[in-house]
């Protein structure tokens, strides 16, 4: 639903901060719902509606992926009357200093599980690995998924390594968290840039690529030329995501 990623994108809202919806094998799955999320699933349509979610994912606990990770397991949950669902967030967003998820909204969660390094998940019928930690701010993983014939990850925010090829390796659809055109020097700031995005797509090498979770850099750049440009360097079909993009599995990836 949303693609700002950098804090002054998402305090400015220039993109919107809404998490990523996904509808894999009959599950709905919500993954990072930052601020503005609940209120993007009714500006959709045809609505998402936050009641039909069978999962909610926070990758970490930084504001832009977490903002909304209680009103939405509240109305996941019919209010908390409804015990139901899977709530999956590392370790640093539930526990110790400033948890990110209140304890009444948990005990509404049927279903509650630590994401930790090479975790494997399931959601009913539908699998999920967190193949290692990302190296971030906070606690972060991303995430694989397995369906029958497709492998789809989300490479969340963190600094490029070459595990995040050989981690990564095997997926049809790679969605890439590209806050940056540029490295930048501050140590303290662990993203991808556009350079660690070719190195990723050049050696995955997945069907699709998708950059989203962009920095105003990116933004100054226009994604969708910097996707083009990918794109031929790569000869990886790359997309910019945009706000509200829905991408179609059997339509988008096998045609
Ligand atoms: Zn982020
Ligand atoms: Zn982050």
């Amino acid at each position: 639903m949303g693609t700002a990623g950098a804090r002054f994108v998402v305090s400015k809202q220039l993109r919107s901060s809404a998490g990523t919806w996904c509808f894999f094998q009959g599950k709905h799955i919500l993954i990072d719902p930052g601020p503005g999320t609940l209120k993007s699933c009714f500006l959709d349509f045809p609505v998402l509606n936050p009641e039909d979610l069978d999962a909610v994912i926070l990758t970490h606990r930084h504001l832009d992926h977490s903002t909304d990770v209680n009103v939405i397991i509240e109305a996941m949950t019919q209010g908390t009357f409804n015990k139901r669902g899977y709530l999956f967030a590392p370790s640093d967003a539930l526990e110790g200093f400033e948890p990110v998820v209140f304890q009444h909204v948990r005990q509404a969660v049927e279903n509650l599980q630590l994401l930790k390094e090479k975790g494997s998940y399931s959601i009913d019928n539908l699998y999920f690995e967190t193949p290692f930690r990302h190296n971030h701010s906070a606690e972060t993983y991303g995430l694989k998924f397995i369906l029958d014939q497709t492998c789809i990850s989300f490479v969340v925010d963190t600094l490029f390594s070459d595990d995040l090829i050989k981690h990564y390796s095997g997926t049809d659809l790679l969605v890439m968290n590209v806050m940056l055109v540029e490295p930048l020097s501050c140590k303290e700031i662990k993203h991808l840039d556009l350079e660690s995005a070719t190195k990723l797509i050049d050696g995955i090498q997945p069907r699709m690529a998708v950059m989203t979770h962009f920095g105003l850099s990116m933004l100054e750049h226009e994604p969708e030329l910097l996707a083009r440009e990918l794109s031929d360097k790569t000869g990886v079909k790359v997309v910019a995501a945009a706000d509200g993009l829905t991408i179609e599995l059997k339509k988008d990836l096998f045609s």
